[in-house]
């Protein structure tokens, strides 16, 4: 099998971000399966689908493309979407969508053939038990609810600062999705039994990276 690092954790854990610098130090491509969730659940909810499995169909995706660019940029039908998936919208519409068995069919094949082309380090929720339970390295990353909310409040500030969005509301909306992810029937948000977790509340960017990088 190609390497695969496997980083796995709810949102606002910092895995994104830590993800992204592994790869970079390893030389190896880095896979956001979220942004391809986010990019799935727009395509639906533009399209105005019911959320629901009887609704949506394998037939159905077969017209969803999701891909990224040279860049890293997520693509949905060859069309850059990058400004659009990192809205609180976007994020509640992948969370809801990736409920269903279709949705998550799909992304986990096209996850899979995209990982094993090339060395990658892959961040999810399910990664390391479900798409890749293989991987050469799998870490859980974590952090305290209200620190979440706070590096989530600052990251929507610094992209608009006009926003009116407050941590309380971030923190309930985090709240929700994290239910849902850890209580969906379909590879739900856990920990791997053989994942190393690594708990980023009161560590730098750069402790976590070093952290990670010691243990590959
Ligand atoms: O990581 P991110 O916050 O961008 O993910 C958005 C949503 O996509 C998550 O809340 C989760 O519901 C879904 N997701 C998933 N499996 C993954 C990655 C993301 O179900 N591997």
């Amino acid at each position: 099998m190609v390497a695969v690092i496997a980083i796995d954790g709810p949102s606002g854990s910092g895995k994104s971000t830590v993800a992204h610098l592994v790869a970079e130090k390893q030389g190896w491509f880095y896979l956001n399966t979220g942004a391809m969730y986010r990019a799935v659940g727009l395509y639906l909810a533009d399209n105005n689908i019911p959320c629901d499995d009887s609704a949506v169909k394998e037939e159905m995706l077969e017209a969803v493309d999701v891909d990224f660019d040279e860049e890293g940029r997520i693509l949905l039908n060859k069309k850059d979407i990058s400004g659009r998936i990192l809205t609180p919208e976007a994020a509640r519409h992948a969370s809801d969508y990736s409920k269903l068995s279709a949705v998550r069919k799909l992304m986990t094949a096209l996850q899979r053939k995209i990982g094993l082309s090339r060395p990658s380090v892959v961040e999810g929720r399910d990664i390391g038990t479900v798409v890749f339970p293989d991987a050469d390295h799998k870490f859980f990353i974590v952090a305290s609810p209200e620190e979440r909310a706070r590096r989530r409040y600052l990251q929507l500030k610094e992209k608009d600062p006009k926003t009116t969005i407050t941590i309380e509301e971030i923190l309930r909306r985090q709240q929700e999705r994290d239910k849902q992810d850890a209580e969906r029937a379909l590879a739900p948000l856990k920990q791997a039994e053989d994942a190393i977790l690594v708990d980023t509340t009161e560590k730098t960017i750069d402790e976590v990276v070093e952290e990670i990088m010691g243990r590959l």
